[in-house]
């Protein structure tokens, strides 16, 4: 299938055709249709599945299409909520990649940074407005906005939201809405909240489903070390002078973790850099920045600070703790092996982390392969479904010192 066959009007399909974007993704195929058609949608696809694209490309198409051209005046007529600065900034990046040709304006506006400079921008006239909450109810307050000509209202990362406690700034945002605006739900899970919500505020809604399993599963090469705790420093270091290339994301379960082990690698002489939620925005846009633009190759993170980042040409992701919700190591995975790429996951699994890799295997539906030859690993034989990895660069078989100290069992 070719982007051609979707009801797209030439501005867009240029545009598109630039990002060398060969076929649709499977959220794409399902997702732009039921758009175009003005449907309601709820979307269950996670970040990297081309989910973004999938409802900005039919909202680009469908404004287009209406567009008035005779008049100068702009009002808002899409409004998407977004979770994180950071994935707002990036929705709004993707618009403005795919509307370069047409006449169609987009913003974003969020919190932490200055109201006054938004407020410029938006008395300009927007037609496309991507907003994180707080800041969005804010400027609606002080009547810089009105949402009386939304025409779309989608929610990105609505688990996400309902989980950082949005949901009352969402319902009043949605209520503030005309009653007969097409509504699209996006989330990567969708616990009873979302599916509740889903049910109070969209119509009728068509269902688009993306088996997250499928596509961590088909793109993404998999390894499980099983080290004790005090022992996943030694191997990180070492997974990465001599294993691991390119450009990594290491996820950590707390702030704390993220901050010791970043410490620990600039020790090392790596160049990290770390995402969590107690630093500043600008802090935050700042270690973003150096990992994109290739400062630095190691970026650290917890998962609600990385949540529906993209980042391009991830080759590894390091699970340095294994996540408790088996969903997560899903989200995690999947932010390498992006849109056809390979990448590889290493996850460290501790004494007491032994459970979390039964239920994420569940999940996914395929056991994770064991990587046995590496310096930490104390008796591979007392753990089940034991495979040799293919490719590791350890060719002399040979067990280091630390291995031979650590022949008691941990587990
Ligand atoms: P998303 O799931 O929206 O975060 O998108 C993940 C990445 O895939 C983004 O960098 C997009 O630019 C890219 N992408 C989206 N659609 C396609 C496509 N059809 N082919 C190749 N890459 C795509």
């Amino acid at each position: 299938m070719h982007f051609t066959e979707f009801a797209l009007n030439k501005p867009i399909l240029k545009a598109i055709f630039e990002k060398n974007y060969d076929t649709p993704t499977d959220v794409q195929k399902e997702t732009i249709p039921l758009v175009l058609a003005k449907k309601d949608v709820v979307v269950s696809a996670q970040t990297g599945t081309g989910k973004t694209a999938a409802f900005a490309l039919p909202i680009l198409q469908l404004l287009f299409h209406q567009q008035d051209a005779s008049s100068n005046v702009k009002h808002i007529r899409a409004l998407v909520i977004s979770p994180t600065r950071e994935l707002a900034v990036q929705i709004e990046e993707e618009f403005k990649d795919y509307g370069k040709y047409t006449h169609l304006k987009s913003t974003c506006v969020f919190g932490g940074t200055s109201i006054e400079a938004q407020k410029n921008i938006l008395r300009k006239g927007v037609d496309i407005l991507i907003a994180t909450p707080g800041r969005l109810l804010d400027l609606r307050k002080q009547e810089v906005i009105n949402f009386d000509k939304v025409e779309v209202l989608v929610l990105d990362e609505a688990d996400l939201m309902l989980d950082m406690g949005f949901i009352d700034d969402v319902q009043k945002i949605e209520r503030m809405c005309p009653e007969t605006k097409q509504t699209l739900m996006i989330s990567a899970t969708m616990p009873a909240k979302v599916v509740q919500l889903a049910r109070t505020i969209l119509t009728e809604p068509e269902r688009v489903e993306i088996t997250p399993s499928v596509a961590a599963a088909k793109s993404v090469n998999q390894l499980l070390y099983y080290v004790p705790k005090p022992d996943k420093i030694e191997l990180c270091l070492q997974l990465l002078r001599k294993e691991i290339e390119g450009n990594i994301l290491i996820f950590r379960r707390t702030k704390n973790g993220v901050e010791k082990l970043e410490q620990t690698l600039l020790k090392n002489n790596f160049k990290a850099e770390s995402l969590h939620g107690d630093k500043t925005q600008s802090a935050r846009q700042k270690a973003l920045n150096s990992f994109k633009n290739g400062e630095v190759n190691i970026l650290i993170a917890t998962d609600v600070a990385s949540r529906g980042i993209d980042i391009e040409d991830l080759d590894a992701v390091i699970n340095f703790d294994l996540p408790n919700v088996p969903e997560t190591y899903i989200h995690r995975i999947g932010r390498t092996g992006r849109a056809g790429k390979t990448g590889t996951s290493h996850s460290f699994c501790a004494a007491d982390e032994k459970s979390y890799v039964t239920s994420i295997q569940k999940l996914i539906k395929k056991s994770i392969p064991v990587v046995e030859d590496h310096p930490y690993v104390l008796d591979p034989k007392a753990k089940p479904q034991v495979h040799k990895k293919k490719g590791s660069k350890h060719k002399s078989g040979r067990k280091s010192a630390a291995s031979k100290k650590n022949k008691k069992r941990w587990y």
